[in-house]
């Protein structure tokens, strides 16, 4: 069962660009773009250093998910969105008449 690996992401709702994480990282994988910091995954060894840093707690670490898992859940998700379609529509005939 692969795995996907695990990623440092900066959560762009929270970032305000102030620089830190981008200068605290010993391999300058993130730089900061229009008051936003981006990870580079590239050049990320996932040493976790950026985690603690920042202020605004925008750093995170996405856990690893099976892709098994991923399939299980993208196709519950389908279906779950084919059913309100559904009923969606039923709604919109009931409506009609
Ligand atoms: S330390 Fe946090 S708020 Fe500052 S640029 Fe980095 S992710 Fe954004
Ligand atoms: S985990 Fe380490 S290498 Fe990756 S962005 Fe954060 S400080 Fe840089």
């Amino acid at each position: 069962m692969g795995l996907v690996s695990k990623m440092i992401k900066i959560q762009a709702d929270l970032c305000i660009g102030c620089g830190l994480c981008a200068e605290s990282c010993p391999r300058q994988a993130i730089s900061v773009y229009n008051g936003l910091a981006r990870v580079n995954q590239a050049l990320c060894n996932r040493c976790r250093l950026c985690l603690g840093l920042c202020p605004r707690g925008a750093i995170v670490e996405l856990a690893p998910v099976s892709k098994a898992d991923l399939t299980l859940t993208v196709s519950s998700l389908k279906q779950k969105t084919e059913v309100l379609i559904e009923r969606i529509e039923k709604l919109r005939q009931i409506r009609a008449v």
